[in-house]
């Protein structure tokens, strides 16, 4: 939590005021570190609430600084937003995560999906649908089995292009999954118009169960509302047994969270889905 917290502070510093001397100094580490190549993919399972069946993976970018350790992606991703090398970065995760879906494949002798997030500046870049076709011809994966993470504030920045470019992610056949689903601001025309497939709840929606009646009733409501749109769900931050049997029992049928799953090397991951159970 006291991460959590610190990391906040951050992604505010970045967007709202002019950057630190710190972040600076993280950003000219950055492009160095794209060179020698210290940017390294995680995967968290995405399960199965009934079965616990790891269903797919979240890919997760991390920063091996070989001086400051691990740089967690609040640091690093609100400054490759604003200096463009999201674009890049993103490219490369995209297409990496689709390669890496293949071995899990192998590793589980099962289909599986994988889910990649896809920032605001990503979304919007010309080059965008060229670098998803790249990916998913390369990997030789289907549309279907490639999940798209977008915030609600990428899709509100312009409605229109994003309608286009839905449309166009929806005739290669890959999900748009809403992520952080209920702390943008939005409206909820856009699940009305857009091509949506999955809604992501955020994990503060799910810290406080299942003692929080308000969090609770939010749940029960997006998970109504899921149902009848036909979308599914997936439940984020899930830490505890209560909290996978209350969201369960409500209908919920996909979690991700610590309690099934640590973001994860994929060495690890791939040993996962071998012996059938993971820390
Ligand atoms: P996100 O997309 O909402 O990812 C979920 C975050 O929640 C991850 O943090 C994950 O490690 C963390 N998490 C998962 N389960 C639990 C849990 O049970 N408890 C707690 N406390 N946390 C949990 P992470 O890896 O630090 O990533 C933070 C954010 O950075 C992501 O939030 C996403 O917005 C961004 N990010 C990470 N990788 C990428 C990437 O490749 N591209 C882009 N554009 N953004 C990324
Ligand atoms: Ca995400
Ligand atoms: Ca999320
Ligand atoms: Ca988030």
């Amino acid at each position: 939590a006291k991460e959590t917290g610190k990391a906040r502070c951050v992604v505010y510093n970045a967007r709202h005021s002019s950057p630190s001397d710190h972040d600076i100094s993280l950003e000219a580490a950055m492009f160095q570190a794209v060179r020698e190549g210290e940017f390294v993919l995680y995967y968290q399972p995405i399960v199965d609430a009934g079965t616990r069946e790891i269903e797919g993976f979240e890919t997760l970018m991390r920063w091996k600084h070989p001086t400051l350790g691990m740089v967690p992606p609040a640091r690093f991703i609100p400054l490759a937003e604003t200096n463009g090398l999201i674009n890049l970065l993103g490219a490369w995760a995209l297409k990496a995560a689709c390669v890496q879906l293949r071995q899990f494949e192998e590793a589980a002798k099962r289909s599986l999906y994988i889910s990649v997030n896809i920032s605001p500046r990503q979304f919007r870049n010309d080059k965008f649908l060229d670098v998803l076709d790249d990916a998913i011809a390369y990997s030789g994966l289907s549309g279907e089995q490639l999940v798209l993470e977008i915030t609600e504030g990428t899709l509100m920045i312009d409605p229109v292009h994003a309608e286009s470019i839905l449309g166009k992610m929806a005739e290669r056949r890959a999900r748009i999954a809403i992520d952080d689903f209920g702390t943008g601001y939005s409206s909820l025309a856009y699940l009305k118009n857009f091509p949506i497939s999955v809604l992501k709840i955020d994990r503060a929606f799910i810290r406080d169960l299942p003692g929080s009646q308000k969090d609770g009733a939010i749940c029960n409501a997006v998970l109504d509302l899921a149902k009848h749109l036909s979308l599914s769900v997936v439940a984020e931050g899930v830490e505890t047994e209560e909290q996978m049997q209350y969201m369960r029992e409500r209908g919920c049928r996909y979690v991700q969270g610590y309690l099934t799953g640590k973001p994860m090397a994929a060495n690890v991951a791939v040993a996962a889905l071998t012996e059938r159970h993971y820390a």
